[in-house]
């Protein structure tokens, strides 16, 4: 296929080889992808395909330079960031585009995606320059107890589509900031924002082989060895949970320090003392923020059966207003799913979910749309073995299911083997609080469909995954603590 004359001016000037130890590449065997733009199925751009000797050569880039990396102020390394910070801002509307004309989401969305990710440089600039060990004097007299903290080491980023920029920002702020050296793998429907990303973190004064990266459709061919290789001593994943427990064991060989974020299956629980112009409003947002395609979108809506009728209605009202198309168009609030067998995936289980008795209170039905587009769609009467209700969905579906006792809806919120985010929706305090306890999840949204944000500690319990992203904890997945026994000074 050919190129879309002419191109965009970010386009013309985005890199599109491999960056290995400061130079933009071409992979070893000449071998590129073609980067589709999911809106109208045209090639946005043709990307070099990393190869394993890649991936070699940006392991010895990241583990030569790891010392001196180390070796930096934290206030150097924070004014790296601080710029980045910057020049993201600077440059949000070409890299909104670009998130929007490679992954699908509309372009407010997609504004919004800069913005947060240049909030996490901006706040692991700010961490940076906490890194603190601790001291105390040995309970016995013997001596002093100090410790410090170290960077991890050479560490392996892989991250997904879904938030091309957004998710790298969540794992190289924190990285950077901790004086680790990286090798990072984007995931290759979505390379383009992390190619923009790395010639940003480049011109901001990042030294040579600091941070590498290697689109690449060869991910298992290529990730493996890097794990197994004992020089790579922390990978940190945003994915499925079945790719992530692959990884798992691979990284066990070398007994690799791990974080992980894995899937969802959020529930989100509407009880009849909720404001429902809050409830109606936080639903929108927890489903149809990225069409459904986020790991926290809900999954499972449990309504109380007194106010089910009112919510639907008006859920449904608001979502119907919401048109569907290329996310570039003025007015648009739906984009298209990343590809075929994510729009042959919703089908199926909303086919399911009918076939087993749901029915359909909005849309259902994305014959009339063009490409990957699906509709905004309600299921009411959603029976429990519906699959969707154990799938993540991973699109603008949303599942209504109603109840009536507490205790009841708890069970069967945590009836998954995920646990990352739960949605409460009540205005009474005694159960808002045992029912923030009782939740089997890492976050909790009280009264909100959106738990993100920087400065709070992101990260799931079950098979949602392991170790915090963000927050105070973020930068601590890239620190060692080392200990150092101080003797007692001689009598
Ligand atoms: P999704 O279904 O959302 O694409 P995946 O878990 O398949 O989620 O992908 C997340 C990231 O993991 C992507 O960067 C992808 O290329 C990468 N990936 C997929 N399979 C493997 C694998 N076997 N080894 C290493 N990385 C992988």
């Amino acid at each position: 296929m050919t190129l879309t004359p002419p191109l965009p001016p970010v386009l013309s000037t985005l890199p599109t080889g491999l960056l290995v130890d400061g130079e933009w590449r071409d992979a070893t065997d000449g071998g590129r992808f073609d980067v589709i733009d999911p809106a109208n199925g045209r090639v946005l751009s043709s990307i070099a395909d990393a190869t394993p000797d890649d991936a070699q050569a940006a392991l010895d880039a990241a583990a030569a330079a790891q010392r001196s990396w180390a070796g930096t102020t934290s206030y150097s390394r924070a004014d790296i960031l601080r710029r980045v910070y910057e020049v993201l801002l600077e440059r949000r509307e070409e890299l909104a585009w670009l998130i929007t004309r490679e992954m699908g989401k509309p372009l407010a969305d997609a504004r919004g995606e800069v913005q947060y990710a240049a909030n996490f440089f901006r706040w692991f600039a700010e961490e940076a320059v906490r890194i603190r060990g601790t001291h105390a004097v040995a309970p016995d007299g013997r001596g002093q107890i100090l410790t410090v903290r170290e960077p991890v080491g050479p560490c392996l980023l892989i991250t997904p589509w879904n938030f091309p920029l957004a998710m790298g920002a969540r794992k190289i702020g924190p990285a950077l900031a901790a004086g680790c050296t990286i090798v990072f793998k984007p995931a290759p429907q979505t390379p383009l924002s992390t190619l923009a990303l790395a010639q940003i973190l480049q011109e901001a004064g990042l030294p040579d082989g600091v941070l590498n990266v290697l689109p690449t459709t060869r991910a298992a061919e290529l990730v493996e060895p890097l794990l197994r290789s004992g020089v790579i001593r922390k990978l940190s994943f945003t994915g499925s949970t079945h790719v992530g427990k692959i990884l798992l064991e691979q990284a066990a060989s070398a007994v690799v320090r791990t974080s992980m974020e894995l899937g969802g299956n959020a529930p989100f629980i509407v009880f009849d003392d909720a404001d429902l112009d809050i409830a109606v409003e936080a639903a929108v947002a927890a489903k149809m923020r990225n069409m459904g395609e986020a790991c926290t979108a809900t999954n499972r809506l449990y309504v109380h059966e007194g106010i089910a009728a009112e919510f639907t209605r008006r859920f449904a009202a608001r979502l119907a207003d919401m048109p569907a198309g290329d996310g570039e168009e003025e007015g648009i609030l739906v984009g298209p799913l990343i590809d075929a067998p994510s729009l042959a995936k919703v089908e199926r289980l909303v086919a399911d979910a009918i076939a087993k008795g749901a029915r359909v209170a909005l849309g259902g039905n994305a014959d009339d749309l063009a490409g990957y587009l699906y509709p905004p769609t309600i299921l009411t009467h959603v029976p429990v073995d519906a699959d969707l209700l154990t799938t993540e969905i991973f699109g603008p579906v949303a599942p209504i299911v109603t109840f009536v006792d507490e205790n009841d809806v708890v069970t069967r919120a945590n009836a998954t083997e995920w646990g990352l985010v739960g949605y409460i929706m009540t205005r009474d305090l005694d159960r808002a609080q045992r029912m923030a306890g009782a939740l089997d999840v890492g976050m909790v949204g009280l009264n909100t469909g959106i738990v993100s944000d920087v400065a709070a500690p992101f990260g799931g319990v079950k098979e949602s995954g392991l170790g915090r992203e963000g927050g105070h904890l973020g930068i601590d997945e890239f620190l060692n603590h080392k200990y150092i026994s101080v003797a007692a000074p001689k009598a």
